[in-house]
């Protein structure tokens, strides 16, 4: 079994569609504290229920809205990027421990499909804690399936947000200024 980490219900139909084709068979986990705010969280929460619903996918919820818990894991980092890799870490570490607990052959995550994200970053992060928790991190540049992904959301009518999740990515939505400074120290960054 491998242990899906799920950000958001859309996200997860091409990596789930692709580690099926490979002969895995897949657990999800939805862990994501960083989704502000409790409305969102509901709206992505209940996205992902109607798509495990459909494909017959087992996932495992954690339910509580965890804000309190990221903005302490986030601290003091709230700029871009240094508080993304602080929330990857977060979201990615319960999935390799959780991944332990079950005895999964491997863990992986759904924050792969998106080109909007610091993909080698989450790599990166993923191999190393593969090695703390002694769980391989199954990679895959799902990115390339983001098109076909985002027009099966669209047929399937799954809810589709239009922010990151945190406060942050919210307030970048919408405030021309810092949409801006994130998309030049994005242009700045190895990754
Ligand atoms: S922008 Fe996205 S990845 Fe970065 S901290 Fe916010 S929710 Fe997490």
């Amino acid at each position: 079994m491998i242990l899906l980490h799920i950000c958001c219900g859309p996200c997860t139909i091409y990596p789930l569609k692709v580690l099926r084709q490979k002969g895995f068979e897949v657990k999800g986990f939805f862990f994501n504290p960083n989704i502000h705010p409790y409305r969102e969280f509901r709206a992505r929460l209940r996205a992902v229920e109607e798509f495990a619903e459909i494909e017959h996918l087992e996932v495992i919820y954690e339910k509580h809205y965890g804000l309190r818990e990221y903005m302490k894991s986030i601290t003091p980092y709230y700029e871009y990027p240094r508080r993304c890799e602080a929330c990857y870490y977060l979201r990615l570490s319960q999935t390799a421990k959780l991944a332990k607990e079950l005895g999964a052959e491997a863990f992986t995550t759904t924050i792969l499909y998106s080109p909007y994200q610091l993909h080698q970053l989450v790599k990166e992060i993923g191999e190393g804690l593969a090695q703390t928790y002694g769980v391989p991190f199954y990679y895959e540049d799902f990115r390339v399936g983001f098109k076909e992904g985002q027009d099966e959301a669209v047929k399937l009518g799954l809810y589709r947000q239009s922010y990151c999740g945190c406060i942050f990515s919210e307030e970048e939505r919408y405030y021309k200024k810092r949409r801006k400074e994130v998309a030049r120290k994005r242009r700045a960054l190895p990754w």
